[in-house]
Protein backbone atom coordinates (compact mmCIF):
# COMPACT_ATOMS: atom_id res chain seq x y z
CA UNK A 1 0.00 0.00 0.00
CA UNK A 2 3.23 2.05 0.26
CA UNK A 3 2.56 3.01 3.85
CA UNK A 4 6.24 2.48 4.56
CA UNK A 5 8.92 5.12 3.68
CA UNK A 6 11.01 2.98 2.05
CA UNK A 7 13.98 2.12 1.20
CA UNK A 8 15.51 2.42 4.56
CA UNK A 9 18.93 3.41 5.68
CA UNK A 10 21.41 1.13 5.75
CA UNK A 11 24.26 2.15 7.70
CA UNK A 12 28.16 1.02 9.02
CA UNK A 13 28.72 0.94 12.65
CA UNK A 14 32.24 1.94 11.85
CA UNK A 15 32.99 2.58 15.78
CA UNK A 16 31.78 -0.59 16.80
CA UNK A 17 33.01 -2.94 14.53
CA UNK A 18 36.24 -1.19 15.22
CA UNK A 19 35.96 -1.47 18.97
CA UNK A 20 35.16 -5.45 18.14
CA UNK A 21 37.99 -6.32 16.17
CA UNK A 22 36.09 -8.48 13.73
CA UNK A 23 33.18 -8.29 11.14
CA UNK A 24 31.76 -5.41 9.74
CA UNK A 25 28.88 -4.63 10.95
CA UNK A 26 26.04 -2.66 9.69
CA UNK A 27 22.00 -1.87 11.16
CA UNK A 28 19.75 -1.71 8.32
CA UNK A 29 17.27 1.40 10.06
CA UNK A 30 13.89 -0.67 9.82
CA UNK A 31 13.00 1.96 12.76
CA UNK A 32 12.63 4.75 10.24
CA UNK A 33 9.89 3.62 8.11
CA UNK A 34 7.85 7.05 9.15
CA UNK A 35 3.88 6.05 8.97
CA UNK A 36 3.23 6.42 12.70
CA UNK A 37 6.42 6.81 14.52
CA UNK A 38 7.77 3.47 12.06
CA UNK A 39 8.79 0.30 12.66
CA UNK A 40 9.60 -3.07 11.36
CA UNK A 41 5.78 -4.29 11.31
CA UNK A 42 5.09 -1.69 8.31
CA UNK A 43 6.32 -3.91 6.01
CA UNK A 44 4.51 -6.60 7.20
CA UNK A 45 1.05 -4.27 6.87
CA UNK A 46 1.90 -2.73 4.04
CA UNK A 47 0.44 -6.42 2.29
CA UNK A 48 -1.57 -7.87 4.90
CA UNK A 49 -3.35 -4.80 5.42
CA UNK A 50 -4.32 -4.46 1.26
CA UNK A 51 -5.24 -8.15 1.33
CA UNK A 52 -7.49 -7.78 3.78
CA UNK A 53 -9.01 -4.65 2.42
CA UNK A 54 -9.22 -6.89 -1.02
CA UNK A 55 -11.06 -9.68 1.04
CA UNK A 56 -14.02 -6.60 1.64
CA UNK A 57 -12.75 -6.26 5.11
CA UNK A 58 -14.92 -3.31 7.48
CA UNK A 59 -12.40 -3.48 10.59
CA UNK A 60 -9.56 -4.74 10.79
CA UNK A 61 -8.52 -6.67 13.98
CA UNK A 62 -5.31 -7.28 15.89
CA UNK A 63 -3.42 -7.28 18.97
CA UNK A 64 -0.12 -7.12 21.20
CA UNK A 65 1.05 -6.61 24.72
CA UNK A 66 0.16 -3.20 26.55
CA UNK A 67 3.18 -1.55 24.88
CA UNK A 68 3.41 -3.65 21.77
CA UNK A 69 5.37 -1.63 18.86
CA UNK A 70 3.12 -3.79 16.31
CA UNK A 71 -0.34 -2.91 17.52
CA UNK A 72 0.71 0.61 17.34
CA UNK A 73 2.22 0.61 13.82
CA UNK A 74 -1.31 -1.27 12.74
CA UNK A 75 -3.16 0.98 14.26
CA UNK A 76 -1.32 4.27 12.52
CA UNK A 77 -2.33 2.09 9.15
CA UNK A 78 -5.28 1.09 9.83
CA UNK A 79 -6.06 5.56 11.13
CA UNK A 80 -4.09 5.93 7.28
CA UNK A 81 -6.48 3.79 5.38
CA UNK A 82 -9.79 4.78 6.76
CA UNK A 83 -10.33 1.64 8.14
CA UNK A 84 -11.23 1.25 12.04
CA UNK A 85 -8.94 -0.96 13.78
CA UNK A 86 -9.70 -3.32 17.06
CA UNK A 87 -6.83 -3.85 19.09
CA UNK A 88 -6.43 -6.92 21.98
CA UNK A 89 -4.58 -5.85 24.11
CA UNK A 90 -2.77 -8.36 26.83
CA UNK A 91 -2.39 -7.65 30.13
CA UNK A 92 0.30 -9.30 32.29
CA UNK A 93 2.59 -9.90 29.20
CA UNK A 94 5.48 -8.50 31.53
CA UNK A 95 5.90 -8.58 35.20
CA UNK A 96 7.69 -5.00 35.93
CA UNK A 97 5.34 -2.05 35.18
CA UNK A 98 5.81 1.39 35.86
CA UNK A 99 2.65 3.53 36.65
CA UNK A 100 3.19 4.92 33.20
CA UNK A 101 2.80 1.78 31.79
CA UNK A 102 -0.90 1.52 30.33
CA UNK A 103 -0.94 5.51 29.71
CA UNK A 104 2.21 6.33 27.50
CA UNK A 105 4.39 5.09 24.77
CA UNK A 106 2.80 2.54 22.42
CA UNK A 107 -0.51 2.37 24.41
CA UNK A 108 -0.98 6.29 24.12
CA UNK A 109 -0.15 6.56 20.35
CA UNK A 110 -2.60 3.31 19.23
CA UNK A 111 -5.64 5.52 21.49
CA UNK A 112 -4.43 8.99 19.74
CA UNK A 113 -4.68 6.82 16.14
CA UNK A 114 -7.87 6.00 16.95
CA UNK A 115 -8.02 2.36 17.55
CA UNK A 116 -10.61 0.38 19.83
CA UNK A 117 -8.57 -1.67 22.49
CA UNK A 118 -9.82 -4.60 24.18
CA UNK A 119 -8.71 -5.29 27.55
CA UNK A 120 -7.87 -9.36 28.06
CA UNK A 121 -5.16 -11.40 29.95
CA UNK A 122 -2.38 -12.63 28.64
CA UNK A 123 -2.21 -15.82 26.78
CA UNK A 124 0.07 -18.52 25.48
CA UNK A 125 -1.94 -18.54 22.04
CA UNK A 126 -2.88 -14.39 21.41
CA UNK A 127 -3.96 -15.29 18.43
CA UNK A 128 -6.98 -17.18 19.74
CA UNK A 129 -7.74 -14.34 21.33
CA UNK A 130 -8.17 -12.21 18.40
CA UNK A 131 -9.99 -15.01 16.52
CA UNK A 132 -12.46 -14.74 19.81
CA UNK A 133 -12.65 -10.80 18.88
CA UNK A 134 -13.35 -10.85 15.51
CA UNK A 135 -16.33 -14.17 15.73
CA UNK A 136 -18.06 -11.45 18.40
CA UNK A 137 -17.87 -8.51 15.70
CA UNK A 138 -19.27 -10.98 12.98
CA UNK A 139 -21.93 -11.67 15.00
CA UNK A 140 -22.66 -7.89 15.01
CA UNK A 141 -23.14 -7.89 11.58
CA UNK A 142 -18.84 -6.57 10.89
CA UNK A 143 -16.73 -7.94 8.20
CA UNK A 144 -13.41 -8.18 10.61
CA UNK A 145 -10.16 -9.22 8.55
CA UNK A 146 -7.45 -10.15 11.16
CA UNK A 147 -3.99 -9.49 11.16
CA UNK A 148 -2.44 -11.64 13.64
CA UNK A 149 -0.17 -11.16 16.35
CA UNK A 150 3.52 -9.39 15.05
CA UNK A 151 1.18 -9.31 11.50
CA UNK A 152 2.89 -12.42 10.77
CA UNK A 153 0.74 -14.36 8.65
CA UNK A 154 2.10 -15.00 4.78
CA UNK A 155 1.49 -11.86 3.32
CA UNK A 156 2.87 -10.29 5.97
CA UNK A 157 6.57 -12.67 5.41
CA UNK A 158 6.35 -11.81 1.55
CA UNK A 159 6.04 -8.23 2.52
CA UNK A 160 9.23 -8.37 5.35
CA UNK A 161 11.10 -9.97 2.24
CA UNK A 162 11.91 -6.90 0.59
CA UNK A 163 13.97 -5.79 3.31
CA UNK A 164 16.96 -8.40 1.88
CA UNK A 165 16.23 -6.48 -2.02
CA UNK A 166 16.98 -3.76 -0.05
CA UNK A 167 20.19 -5.04 1.84
CA UNK A 168 21.27 -6.76 -1.77
CA UNK A 169 20.95 -3.13 -3.65
CA UNK A 170 22.42 -1.05 -0.56
CA UNK A 171 25.65 -3.50 -0.09
CA UNK A 172 28.68 -3.96 -2.85
CA UNK A 173 29.24 -7.14 -1.13
CA UNK A 174 26.18 -10.01 0.01
CA UNK A 175 26.42 -9.51 3.88
CA UNK A 176 27.22 -12.95 5.69
CA UNK A 177 24.68 -12.91 7.67
CA UNK A 178 21.73 -10.78 8.70
CA UNK A 179 21.04 -10.84 12.46
CA UNK A 180 17.30 -10.12 14.43
CA UNK A 181 15.19 -10.42 17.06
CA UNK A 182 12.66 -13.34 16.27
CA UNK A 183 9.03 -13.29 18.21
CA UNK A 184 6.27 -14.27 16.51
CA UNK A 185 8.16 -15.93 13.36
CA UNK A 186 7.22 -13.51 10.31
CA UNK A 187 10.37 -11.31 10.15
CA UNK A 188 12.25 -14.59 10.07
CA UNK A 189 10.02 -16.10 7.46
CA UNK A 190 10.63 -12.63 5.28
CA UNK A 191 14.06 -12.55 5.97
CA UNK A 192 14.84 -15.77 5.09
CA UNK A 193 12.75 -16.18 1.91
CA UNK A 194 14.18 -12.95 0.92
CA UNK A 195 17.80 -14.44 1.36
CA UNK A 196 17.00 -17.73 -0.51
CA UNK A 197 15.99 -15.42 -3.63
CA UNK A 198 17.72 -12.58 -3.39
CA UNK A 199 21.22 -13.35 -1.15
CA UNK A 200 21.74 -17.31 -1.61
CA UNK A 201 25.06 -16.62 0.32
CA UNK A 202 23.72 -14.89 3.68
CA UNK A 203 22.67 -16.54 6.45
CA UNK A 204 19.43 -15.43 8.15
CA UNK A 205 20.22 -15.75 12.11
CA UNK A 206 17.38 -14.93 14.55
CA UNK A 207 16.98 -14.62 18.07
CA UNK A 208 14.39 -15.95 20.05
CA UNK A 209 13.43 -13.48 21.94
CA UNK A 210 10.56 -15.64 23.86
CA UNK A 211 12.83 -18.24 25.00
CA UNK A 212 10.16 -20.80 23.53
CA UNK A 213 12.13 -21.81 19.92
CA UNK A 214 10.40 -24.60 19.05
CA UNK A 215 7.23 -22.76 18.78
CA UNK A 216 9.08 -20.23 17.08
CA UNK A 217 10.30 -22.99 14.42
CA UNK A 218 6.79 -24.44 14.00
CA UNK A 219 5.76 -20.62 13.38
CA UNK A 220 8.22 -19.71 10.64
CA UNK A 221 7.88 -23.20 8.92
CA UNK A 222 3.93 -22.53 8.65
CA UNK A 223 4.48 -19.18 7.70
CA UNK A 224 6.95 -19.85 4.72
CA UNK A 225 4.76 -22.68 4.01
CA UNK A 226 1.61 -20.38 3.19
CA UNK A 227 3.76 -17.87 1.62
CA UNK A 228 5.17 -21.01 -0.79
CA UNK A 229 1.53 -21.84 -1.79
CA UNK A 230 1.15 -18.32 -2.56
CA UNK A 231 4.25 -17.47 -4.60
CA UNK A 232 3.97 -21.43 -6.20
CA UNK A 233 7.73 -21.73 -4.72
CA UNK A 234 9.33 -24.45 -2.44
CA UNK A 235 10.70 -22.58 0.47
CA UNK A 236 10.91 -26.47 2.29
CA UNK A 237 14.66 -26.79 1.79
CA UNK A 238 15.84 -23.72 3.67
CA UNK A 239 17.54 -24.05 7.01
CA UNK A 240 15.99 -22.14 9.70
CA UNK A 241 18.92 -20.76 12.29
CA UNK A 242 17.55 -19.73 15.59
C1 LIG B 1 8.37 -7.53 16.08
C2 LIG B 1 9.81 -7.28 16.07
C3 LIG B 1 10.72 -8.32 15.87
C4 LIG B 1 10.29 -9.77 15.76
O1 LIG B 1 9.55 -9.98 14.63
P1 LIG B 1 8.57 -11.21 14.53
O2 LIG B 1 8.13 -11.16 13.14
O3 LIG B 1 7.49 -10.98 15.54
O4 LIG B 1 9.32 -12.46 14.84
C5 LIG B 1 12.07 -8.04 15.80
N1 LIG B 1 12.51 -6.80 15.95
C6 LIG B 1 11.66 -5.76 16.17
C7 LIG B 1 12.24 -4.40 16.35
C8 LIG B 1 10.29 -5.96 16.25
O5 LIG B 1 9.46 -4.94 16.46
Amino acid sequence: MGLAHLPTPLHLMANLSGHLGGPRIWVKRDALTGLGMGGNKLRKIDYALRDALHQGADCIVSGGAVQSNSARQVAAACAAANIPCHLVVFEGRVSTISEQYHTSGNALLAELFGATRHFRPWSPHPNAALEELAADLRASGFTPAILPYGVSNAMGAIGYASVVAEIAEQMDQAPAAIIFASGSGGTHAGIAMGCALALPNTQAIGFDIDADPERVRRDIITIMRQAGALLNHDFDTIQIDL
